[in-house]
């Protein structure tokens, strides 16, 4: 899992710096995470992603494949991020500025997908451009996208974070990963399929498979902080912003509300405490 600096890839110094990807050739991007420095390195290569086999949305998208994710602590001490990876699996990026969550495809591809960058909605700033002014083209640069509407004449500029930069989406990084080392039933992936298709469950099978999903987050989340607590040991600490554990549980508490509420759960509260019981005992100081 730890290499020292000296056995970086000679590739690395030969990495574009100047944006955005060129096709087949590999380039990196650098962040800063609390005292740590953390790189991306794109491989280059473009992969078609099916994104039915999680969200049954029916289209294919091209992702991005990624040869490794590092982290480079004050010491001088490496962090393979890719050796946590089970075999034969990889990490992806849908583009740089994709929003959607971070997903694992589950049974057909195995690859973890996650945005290159999170947009931050709340802190949109919108400027109408005057009649005898030219409209900009929509573009992106390395820290904001801007969105142009023809219609009104208004630039929407939305501030990105790396995703290097944002804690949450390291922890479900490794959540996923959770729940690829935990594996998925023939029965779950059909109980999810049918869920996705809307209305098709009865409410027995709705209660079974919410209880499946609800274990299957608890397990991925104890994994996740598990690791967490583990890598912050040994001189990595992927939440440098948190005071204190209570603001990561708060985080995956906000996680498993999202999916109580998709599945309808009764009596959510007693669930989730339960989880969040089980999660904090393996996740003591
Ligand atoms: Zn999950």
């Amino acid at each position: 899992m730890f290499r020292s600096p000296e056995s970086f890839p000679s590739q690395t110094e030969t990495l574009r710096q100047d944006g955005f990807k060129q096709e087949r050739e590999p380039w990196s991007e650098k962040s800063k995470l609390g005292d740590l420095d953390a790189e991306i390195i794109y491989s280059g290569a473009e992969k078609r992603k099916n994104a039915k086999s999680f969200n049954n949305i029916e289209t294919d998208v091209n992702v991005c494949e990624v040869s490794e994710i590092r982290f480079i602590n004050s010491e001088g001490k490496v962090l393979e991020f890719s050796s946590l990876l089970p075999p034969e699996w990889k990490f992806a990026t849908e583009g740089p500025y994709a929003t959607n969550s971070i997903s694992n495809a589950e049974t057909t591809e195995k690859i973890i997908s996650f945005p290159g960058y999170v947009l931050d909605p709340d802190r949109t700033k919108i400027t109408q451009v005057p009649e005898n002014q030219d409209l900009p083209q929509p573009h992106d640069d390395s820290r904001r996208k801007f969105f142009v509407s023809p219609i009104d004449r208004r630039v929407a500029e939305i501030p990105a974070t790396p995703i290097l930069e944002k804690p949450t989406a390291i922890l479900g990084i490794l959540h996923e990963i959770g729940h690829i080392e935990k594996g998925i039933s023939q029965e779950e992936f059909y109980l999810h399929q049918k869920l996705e298709e809307k209305e098709t469950l009865r409410p027995k099978e709705r209660e079974i498979y919410g209880e499946i999903v609800i274990r299957h987050e608890r397990d991925a989340w104890a994994y996740a902080l598990k690791q967490y607590r583990d890598l912050k040991k040994q001189g990595f600490d992927l939440y440098p912003q948190a005071e204190n554990n209570q603001e990561i549980l708060d985080f995956v508490d906000k996680c498993l509300d999202t999916y109580m509420k998709k599945l309808e759960i009764q009596d959510s509260p007693r669930i989730k405490r339960g989880v969040m019981d089980f999660i904090k005992n393996l996740f003591q100081d």
